[in-house]
């Protein structure tokens, strides 16, 4: 019985092995994060065929291939070396063998070895092509997030698009890669692996497959169980980060209201109830693997039981018996692997679903090109222009505005809040096109015109302007990046910020903070008209700042538009009567209609809307 002894070494280096090869870092078994569900109508995605799915990897075709050699000698040495356990087991036995006991440890060992490099290959290369894929997939995704048109992203939340870039990549990151080295690695291991069961002993295998279709059944039904409940505890997941992400971006307003207990619960609740989902997914993880494990081992027991009294009808020798048991391991394993990839399979497939959608997803007033204007002189006229946003159809926001600027005109929109004033902004701007009536400019359609050589002529400063976490020379810089220092120093001095930047220690190279933190309302005012000086656009869209500034910023940001309005067409959504009294013209809004035209003094005189806002609204503030 000393050959009784070494088999259970034998089989135990195997286990080590094989589990080592199985908590690999690529395992299908991790846990993959799943994305969540999503506001472009993915019932509406068009189907993902693998063709397309795999031409992600294209690129990566050299590499893929590198990689699948150093795997086809890996899986093939994998194969191999239970032969040389058998040659060991059958010299021990002194059953007749090619190598004696010694020879056969040291070509096991060196089996190992080669294996070991190769498979150290498979799995570098695999890794680095799957890391080049998903960097590829991630610029393309965001170049085609940041094409798309301004409706899209009023219908569509920050968290969503943030998820696709960085989740659903992930999870296609391994699909094209990794997973389908694996797919062929283990399918190499279950084919090859009960092509050479059949060869040794037809009715062994007979046996030892006799647990398959129970395997098979338990791994569809845990396939079905895991992906819904993977979704469940995504969605769960995504509430959470909503959750998350909206009180840390308003973390002021929370704090304001002192409300980061109140917040911090609700955060705990919605993760809760992740938790509770990923507490029902272990358990239905443990059952599985509880269910295959019993189902393995007992086809190891029913061969080592078969086999045995094989060995006993000296049908087989005991070494045969033993590479025969680690084969059988070896197809459990594969089979078991595979039945996760497939489960891996299908949830790339759902997110790459969401993922070529949005690249896919072309808006059409982005992507039409058309004229290219060289020279701007201003003249900007609204012909019967009606809008509905796309996001909130039933809302007529603009009836029938007709509205002339001349070059060099200053005209101020007024009007109660909410009577189209932005809006008409958002469409100079061609943010948004009209449903009715048209916008030209120099007397051509803005259709006509390519969109963002457009915009390059159009410069807007914003009630609150949103700077970005750079220095405040890069937010200056922002509509001109090759502007020169002088040039960016010289735009700041005609905004009045010169003298506020150079009093920060690191004067232009001062950092403003996310979204513009660290400056004072009134010194991001004028960073943002120093951006519009800089990009000297032809037409200007204002909107003063509601809140109150102090007076001397006030007094500073005024004078540093009124030196940015000079020549150029200028509308103003106008909030202070200083600004209104000096227009060229007022524009009185109602309900997306044009109440009244005229100049202050004709408006006032003809006592109407305009008389009654400026009774209420300006003279209030
Ligand atoms: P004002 O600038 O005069 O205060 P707006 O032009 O901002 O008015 O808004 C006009 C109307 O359009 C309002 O009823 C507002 O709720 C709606 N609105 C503004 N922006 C959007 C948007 N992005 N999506 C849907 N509706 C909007």
């Amino acid at each position: 019985m000393t050959s009784g002894c070494s088999r259970p070494r034998g089989v135990r280096t195997v286990i080590v092995y094989l589990w080592g090869t199985m908590s690999s870092p690529s395992s299908p078994q991790a846990p993959a994060v799943e994305p969540r569900s999503s506001l472009l109508d993915p019932d509406e995605a068009p189907p993902v065929t693998v063709a397309r799915l795999l031409s992600l990897a294209r690129p990566e075709l050299p590499l893929l291939l590198a990689a699948t050699v150093a795997l086809l000698i890996n899986s093939g040495i994998s194969l191999a070396f239970p032969q040389a356990v058998r040659w060991m087991v059958d010299s021990i036995t002194g059953a007749s063998a090619p190598f004696d006991f010694d020879t056969a440890a040291l070509v096991l060992i060196g089996l190992f070895a080669v294996a070991a490099v190769f498979g150290m290959a498979r799995s570098w290369l695999y890794t680095l092509a799957g890391e080049r894929v998903v960097a590829r997939l991630r610029t393309d995704l965001y170049t085609a997030i940041i094409r798309q048109d301004v409706a899209f992203f009023d219908q569509t939340r920050t968290g969503e698009l943030t998820n696709r870039l960085a989740s659903d990549t992930a999870v296609l990151q391994n699909t094209v890669t990794v997973n389908i080295s694996m797919a062929l690695r283990f399918g190499v291991g279950a084919i090859g692996g009960i092509a050479l069961l059949l060869v040794m002993s037809p009715t062994l295998t007979l046996v030892a497959l006799s647990v398959v279709p129970v395997v098979t059944v338990g791994a569809a039904l845990y396939g079905r169980v895991l992906r819904n409940l993977s979704k469940d505890v995504q969605d769960a997941l995504a509430r959470s980060t909503t959750v998350a992400e909206e009180t840390i971006a308003g973390v002021r307003t929370v704090r304001s209201f002192a409300r980061e207990e109140a917040e911090a619960e609700r955060y705990g609740a919605a993760v809760h109830d992740s938790y509770r989902l990923a507490a029902k997914r272990a358990l239905a993880v443990g059952v599985f693997q509880g269910v295959t494990g019993f189902a393995g081992y007992s086809a190891i027991a029913l061969v080592v039981w078969y086999g045995g009294r094989m060995v006993t009808e000296g049908t087989m020798t005991v070494g045969d018996l033993t590479a025969f048991l680690l084969y059988t391991m070896m197809v459990a394993m594969s089979l078991g692997m595979l039945s996760g990839l497939y489960a891996d399979f299908m949830k790339a497939i759902g997110a790459s679903q969401r993922v070529f959608q949005l690249i896919d997803h072309r808006s059409p007033l982005e992507r039409a090109d058309g004229e290219v204007l060289d020279e701007v002189r201003g003249e900007l006229v609204l012909d019967g222009v009606s809008f509905t946003y796309p996001s909130r159809p039933d809302v007529p926001v603009l009836s029938g505005v007709e509205l002339l600027l001349a070059p060099g005109d200053v005209v101020a929109l007024v009007g109660p809040s909410g009577s189209g004033k932005s809006t008409i902004a958002s469409l100079v701007a061609r943010l948004y096109d009209p449903d009715e009536g048209v916008i030209t400019v120099d007397g051509v359609p803005l259709p006509q015109l390519a969109p963002r050589p457009w915009r390059e002529h159009v410069g807007t400063v914003a009630q609150e302007p949103i700077l970005f976490a750079s220095s405040i020379a890069d937010n200056i810089r922002y509509g001109r990046p090759d502007a020169t220092d002088d040039e960016v120093r010289a735009a700041a001095r005609a905004a009045n910020a010169e003298g506020f930047v150079d009093d920060f220690p690191d004067g232009f190279d001062t950092l403003v903070g996310e979204r513009g933190v660290r400056l004072s309302g009134g010194q991001k005012q004028r960073i943002a008209i120093a951006r519009a000086v800089l990009k000297d656009p032809a037409v200007l869209i204002l909107d003063e700042a509601t809140s109150a500034l102090d007076s001397e910023s006030e007094h500073l940001v005024q004078e540093a538009l009124d030196r940015l309005m000079e020549g150029r067409t200028t509308l103003v959504i106008a909030h202070r009567l200083s600004t209104v009294r000096d227009a060229d013209r007022v524009v009185v809004l109602d309900r997306g209609r044009v109440q009244e035209q005229g100049t202050h003094d004709e408006l006032l005189a003809a006592d109407g809307l305009y008389r009654r806002l400026v009774e209420r609204q300006f003279q209030a503030a």
